[in-house]
């Protein structure tokens, strides 16, 4: 079916989100179409300005509007603690259980040498600078349960334990092949306190 040029348009956007296919980026375009003018300038407007003023923390590269984030500026956590993710969203995860009052440090992915995706590309470099630099006394591997996950939290001991760093790993049961976002908070809670030392 043929569209008018500025409704392909907006369609062919749409289509590049994740989990959008071509039914829903139609309908979505159609429904922006509906919308009153201020609504769809509201719209775009919001996603221009999260675009615009929000970025990477400098010292733990969760997203944030404001640099060093809110977790990094907060005297009342735990500094000799940094809880390792793979990616902000597994921030948020481990804040929703509460129990958590350590630092982070999401190193955007996991390895994966098959995708090309190895230390260099994660933010391990940053890692061991900031280990290095302040009195870190362990490193909590919160990444996810999965292939990738669990080669990256092997590959982080071997990295950091020569360097006197108490490396754990939070436990399983948060399912095998699952992502940390979406486990529920006791689950992860669970996980985190049943964590282990690697070695
Ligand atoms: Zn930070």
């Amino acid at each position: 079916m043929q569209y008018i040029a500025p409704l392909a348009k907006v369609i062919e956007q749409f289509r590049r989100l994740p989990g959008i296919g071509s039914k829903t980026a139609t309908r979505l375009a159609y429904h922006i179409l509906e919308m009153e003018k201020d609504q769809v300038r509201s719209l775009a407007q919001a996603i221009l300005e999260a675009k615009e003023k929000i970025g990477y923390c400098s010292i733990c590269f969760n997203l944030t509007d404001s640099d060093p984030c809110q977790y990094c500026r907060d005297q009342g956590r735990d500094g000799s603690v940094v809880c390792v993710v793979e990616g902000p969203q597994d921030v948020a995860a481990m804040e929703r259980t509460r129990e958590y009052r350590g630092l982070y440090h999401v190193l955007h992915g996991a390895l994966s040498p098959l995708d090309g995706v190895g230390p260099d590309e994660l933010r391990f470099k940053e890692l061991l600078m900031r280990l290095q630099k302040n009195n870190i006394k362990e490193v909590i591997m919160a990444t996810n349960p999965d292939v990738e996950g669990e080669a990256t939290a092997m590959y982080a001991a071997k990295l950091l334990r020569p360097m006197g760093i108490k490396v754990t790993r939070i436990a399983h049961g948060l399912p095998i092949g699952g992502e940390l976002e979406y486990a529920d908070e006791v689950t992860l809670s669970k996980a985190l306190e049943n964590r282990r030392e690697m070695y």
